[in-house]
């Protein structure tokens, strides 16, 4: 903790109330926590002026070698890295391309997306110009190889994938989709920002053929909410670059600072140095006392559930209330939890679920939900 306790604290002091977040690492809750190692690197790097072109080259030489990839670059955030990468697949390092984005005029711009993975974060790649082409089915089903196959043209700039980690929507193996795409010289892009854990994603994607792998930084890693990470092959990641800030061009608005720079590589360090397993089995246990303090309360079912929302192998905790044995429908657990003190933030579900994601929560927040949610069952 950074924070002075002899002074209220700023949120305190704006009338502001901290919540426990029981979601995800989402941003409208402020994704994550950062440890005391990030927070330091960031008032660190505050502390002196660089150029701050050779400070981002330094710390992507650093993350290059700690993720294991050729390149390395920060951005602002994973959706900003999207529209930086799709500006490279686009107009490359080409200046005059680059100065007239997102007009794409006589510049192939589509993109090649699965359907069935569409999400609002694609409109981070039709910001740059780019134009989105689907292939595989909108529901259930596979897509088939000469699906990909027959939507590639001399139109293509590059394919866009979503994973799920664990989740399989149908989607081609991803050696398979980079093999076919790259055959025609059409580098393939991974949306992967909620997808650490596993820290071995930050490789594993571009190791299986990816041009780029794209990470929030303020997610798994932990560190500063206003960061995102780039990674995968260098000529490619050079073009990101190119479209970055500070020049005056698509990436102008999404700048980063480098606070943020030297918080992100303390945040992948501070990662990598943890036991991936130890957490893992943490949040387990986590789940599993929420579990063992509300089984048995009458109108609701608990159980454990695998992987979470984003396809990660992190275990939730899912409470079904029963309205008629309880008095109060899922929906009013939930603005009472959030109207709480502490206020609790929890994830909905079709037909009166809850789910407790493990993630964000320090050791000890979970007991702090389940007497939360024992307690508005006692008010109805
Ligand atoms: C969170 C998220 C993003 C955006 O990441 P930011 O770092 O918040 O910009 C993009 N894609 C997916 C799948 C995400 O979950």
């Amino acid at each position: 903790m950074l924070s002075d306790p002899s002074t209220p604290h700023v949120y305190a002091r704006l009338g502001v109330k901290p919540v426990i977040n029981g979601v995800a690492t989402v941003t409208r809750l402020g994704g994550s926590r950062m440890p005391p190692e990030v927070m330091r690197a960031m008032a660190e790097g505050a502390e002196a002026f660089v150029d701050l072109r050779e400070l981002q080259r330094a710390v992507g030489r650093e993350l290059a070698h700690l993720t294991r990839n050729e390149a390395a670059y920060v951005c602002c955030g994973a959706a900003a890295g999207i529209t930086l990468a799709a500006a490279a697949c686009i107009a490359g390092t080409d200046s005059e391309k680059r100065a007239r984005l997102p007009d794409t005029t006589g510049i192939p711009n589509e993109v090649i997306v699965y359907r069935r993975t569409r999400t609002g974060f694609d409109y981070a790649i039709r910001m740059a110009g780019g134009r989105l082409v689907g292939i595989g089915p909108e529901g259930d089903g596979r897509t088939h190889p000469e699906e990909l196959e027959a939507a590639l043209s001399d139109r293509t700039a590059a394919m866009f994938l979503f994973p799920r980690g664990e989740i399989d929507r149908g989607e081609l193996p991803l050696e398979q989709a980079v093999s076919i795409c790259q055959a025609r010289g059409i580098p393939v892009v991974v949306d992967a920002a909620a997808q650490i854990p596993p820290a071995s994603n930050l490789w594993s994607y571009t190791e299986r053929g990816a041009d780029l792998a794209i990470f929030s930084g303020g997610k798994g890693l932990r560190g500063p909410q206003s960061s995102g990470l780039v990674v995968g092959r260098r000529a490619l990641v050079d073009a990101v670059a190119f479209h970055g800030p500070p020049d005056p061009f698509i990436g102008r608005g999404m700048k980063v600072g480098k606070e943020e720079m030297c918080g992100l590589l303390a945040a992948v360090e501070w990662y990598l140095s943890q036991d991936e397993q130890a957490l893992l089995e943490r949040y387990e246990q986590q789940v599993e006392s929420v579990i063992r303090r509300l089984e048995g309360v009458q109108g609701l079912a608990v159980r454990r559930v695998f992987p979470s929302e984003a396809g990660q192998p992190i275990p939730r905790a899912e409470v079904c209330v029963d309205e008629e044995a309880t008095g109060v429908g899922a929906g009013e657990v939930l603005v009472r939890l959030r109207q709480g003190t502490p206020s609790i933030e929890l994830a909905s579900g079709p037909q009166g679920r809850i789910w407790i994601n493990p993630q964000t929560l320090e050791p000890g927040e979970e007991a702090a939900i389940a007497e939360g949610i024992l307690q508005t069952l006692r008010r109805a």
